[in-house]
């Protein structure tokens, strides 16, 4: 309307997300990833950044979303003890006493055979607060594991997501009984 033309930066130096992260940060979102992305850009006529750059970028949303996820727990259990505290809910040495809700899960779905999943994951949600208390993810699985022991190697250095070796039914009652644990400690 002021006949003037702007310059509108998508992407402003010095911001830490580029539009390549906030690219990859809903692809994830949507439950997708780097070939669905390929897929979207194609329609759209966008070039597509290279698998490389996509993990990259991967990594570090991981580190923040890791940071934020563990503040907002913390918040959460801080929340769930000062309304404990409140109503002098408290043991004999003083910790306040808060009431969680936990579920763990690990799907069966599969097609008409019997199937278990190669991970789980579980969450503890403060009663109050309905917030988020802790989560947690077992994996029995890791590709870099598996195709070293496919080659009868040993695996070459790496991060890996395999944190959890016992029978995938027993994984609800790891939740339940051993994870359990660590946020009640953190609230103390
Ligand atoms: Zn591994």
């Amino acid at each position: 309307m002021c006949n003037e033309k702007f310059h509108v930066e998508n992407d402003p130096p010095g911001e830490q997300l580029t539009v390549n992260h906030c690219a990859v940060a809903g692809t994830i979102a949507t439950g997708n990833g780097h070939s669905q992305l390929q897929e979207f850009s194609a329609s759209l006529n966008l070039p597509i950044m290279t698998t490389k750059t996509y993990k990259a970028c991967h990594v570090k949303l991981q580190m923040h979303w890791e940071k934020v996820s563990v503040e907002s727990m913390n918040q959460a259990a801080a929340k769930e003890r000062e309304l404990a505290l409140s109503e002098n809910r408290v043991d004999k040495n003083g910790i306040p006493i808060i009431d969680v809700v936990v579920d763990g899960c690990w799907s069966k779905r599969t097609y008409k055979k019997n199937y278990s999943a190669l991970s789980g994951a579980a969450a503890i949600i403060g009663r109050k607060t309905g917030e988020v208390l802790f989560l947690g993810v077992k994996n029995k699985y890791c590709a870099i594991c598996a195709q070293a022991e496919n080659r009868k190697q040993e695996p070459k250095t790496h991060e890996c997501y395999k944190n959890y070796s016992g029978p995938s039914t027993a994984m609800d009652q790891k939740f339940s009984s051993k994870v359990l644990g660590v946020p009640l400690t953190c609230i103390t």
